[in-house]
């Protein structure tokens, strides 16, 4: 694979083109990467697939690459949404930046009873999205929202796509697996069967959990399947991670 630094670039590519660089991708290309006129570079934009180009013009401040020829077909990720309520801003900003890595296809910050902070900065979401996707060889950006109440999201939850409701509590240890209101079942094997052709959310929640309202208006929906990531309590990054690393490889494009 090449090693030449990938940059995402919002506009049409095709053999040829000329690209001015934003500022900050001039300055990653020259200052940080120390690249110069006539060096590879490799650009994506979501929708053209990957290319070749060059650096046809560098200054102090500025930059532009001419288009090459495309490198790869597009293609996309998986159908999942991650749903998660914000935390601390650099427990949130890794969310942001392992859930790029993971490959999802949107990032929908909720905002539920136990949400610390009910306001995201969109554009340092999407300033990390952009530098996972450019490292971690993806295609596309994943889709960033604008924060939304948990009950607006779930009011016109579109109803071919399943919640995977992230619980960790049980009301009644005693029940057994699923059911209204006994611990959910494990990821993995609720997941199975599953067709991987059905779109997905994974809901995770803030380090308070779901307030009893919450998971009971949760569990009494037919497209929401409460499931346990295990005995011990994860912190909501951690259990973001685990649970698009279950799903991909359930489900997804690690099968
Ligand atoms: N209610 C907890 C902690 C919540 S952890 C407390 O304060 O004790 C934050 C979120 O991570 C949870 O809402 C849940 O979505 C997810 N999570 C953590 N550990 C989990 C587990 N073992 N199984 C399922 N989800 C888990």
């Amino acid at each position: 694979m090449s090693t030449d630094p990938r940059l995402f670039i919002d506009a049409p590519l095709s053999a040829g083109a000329a690209v001015p660089l934003s500022r900050e991708d001039a300055h990653y290309l020259l200052n940080v990467m120390r690249r110069g006129e006539g060096d590879p570079v490799r650009v994506f934009n979501g929708r053209d697939g990957e290319w070749s180009a060059q650096i046809s013009h560098a200054s102090k401040k500025a930059a532009a690459l001419t288009v090459g020829a495309q490198t790869r077909p597009q293609l996309g990720v998986p159908d999942l949404w991650l749903l998660f309520a914000p935390v601390k801003r650099q427990k949130t900003d890794l969310i942001v930046e392992k859930a790029t890595e993971l490959g999802v296809a949107a990032i929908c910050p909720v905002t539920t009873a136990r949400t610390q902070s009910d306001r995201i900065k969109y554009e340092r979401f999407q300033a990390i999205a952009k530098e996972a996707a450019e490292q971690t060889e993806r295609l596309d950006l994943p889709e960033i929202r604008d924060i939304e109440k948990l009950d607006r999201v779930l009011d016109a939850w579109p109803a071919d796509r399943v919640i995977i409701f992230c619980d960790e509590s049980g009301d009644e240890a005693g029940e057994a697996w699923g059911g209204a209101r006994g611990r959910g079942r494990p990821m993995a094997a609720a997941l199975t069967p599953f067709d991987p052709s059905r779109p997905a959310a994974i809901l995770i929640g803030p380090e308070g959990g779901f307030s009893p309202a919450e998971r009971e208006r949760l569990r009494a929906l037919d497209h929401v399947i409460p499931v346990t990531l295990g005995p011990r309590i994860l912190r909501a990054e951690t259990a973001a991670i685990a649970a698009l690393t279950i799903w991909q490889s359930a489900c997804g494009d690690w099968r």
